[in-house]
């Protein structure tokens, strides 16, 4: 086993209005590569911020983030984002078409995308979407097309925030098949925020709780759902379930 990602007690603050906000409180954790980790927990309680360390969106003020076994702030900024690709919830998209959208991480770095259709098949859209304005597609096409743009960089790591939550059921059903897909046949390590409980279940080889910017408990995800050793995971997770 290899560990891709790793954090080493992690900290991280906010100034907001003057005041320090301690997002992070000295987070650790492994994430093996290959593997699928599911982070679930409170709105606000840091999963985003964790994510954001990975690819340098944001640097911790204390402690380290590893990527294969390298401390983020060590790798060259664009190759280490070449690495660690992140799509988020709504896939935001640039004016323009689905072509100029897909292209855009390799136009960046002045290199031609020499394939699209290849992209566009595998995640389940058509050579002729790629004419068409990025902006009309529907939601579920917008996510798909933005993990697309993402695999154009041939990420080892994928980060991926809330990117169902947004989408219909079956819309959601489908981009979840097509990440579980990428996770299987490229071996990509996956970090994966999501508020529904289910799909951290369904998904998840370990899911990790954050509460309060602590990793509360983390676990292979089967034993986290059923056996959770912790006294706040039984209650975060009862408290879930009493809402459906
Ligand atoms: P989650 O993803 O669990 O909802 P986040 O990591 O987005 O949590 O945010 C954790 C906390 O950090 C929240 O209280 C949020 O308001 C605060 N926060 C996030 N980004 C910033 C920022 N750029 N400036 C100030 N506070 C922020």
């Amino acid at each position: 086993m290899t560990t891709e990602v790793e954090f080493i007690n992690v900290s991280k603050t906010y100034l907001n209005r003057q005041e320090v906000v301690h997002v992070l409180k000295g987070v650790s954790g492994e994430v093996e590569k290959g593997s699928i980790v599911t982070i679930i927990g409170p709105s606000g309680s840091g999963k985003s911020t964790i994510l954001s360390l990975c690819n340098l969106l944001l640097t911790p003020d204390e402690g380290e983030v590893r990527i294969q076994g390298k401390d983020v702030r060590n790798w060259d900024i664009q190759k280490l984002r070449r690495r660690v690709g992140i799509a988020f919830q709504g896939a935001p998209m640039l004016t323009g078409t689905v072509l100029d959208n897909l292209s855009l991480p390799l136009r960046l770095q002045g290199r031609t995308l020499e394939n699209p259709k290849k992209y566009m098949e595998f995640v389940g859209l058509t050579e002729d979407h790629l004419s068409r304005q990025a902006k009309e597609l529907s939601g579920g096409q917008r996510q798909r097309l933005s993990l697309a743009r993402t695999l154009v960089n041939d990420p080892a790591i994928l980060l991926l925030d809330e990117v169902t939550s947004a989408l219909d059921s079956l819309s959601a059903h489908e981009v979840e098949e097509l990440i579980l897909r990428i996770n299987r046949e490229q071996n990509t390590t996956i970090l994966w925020v999501t508020h529904d409980q289910s799909q951290a279940e369904r998904v998840g080889d370990q899911t990790w709780l954050v509460i309060d910017g602590r990793v509360v408990e983390a676990a292979p995800t089967k034993q986290f759902f059923v056996k959770p050793k912790e006294e706040q995971t039984k209650q975060f997770l009862e408290l879930r379930r009493g809402y459906k």
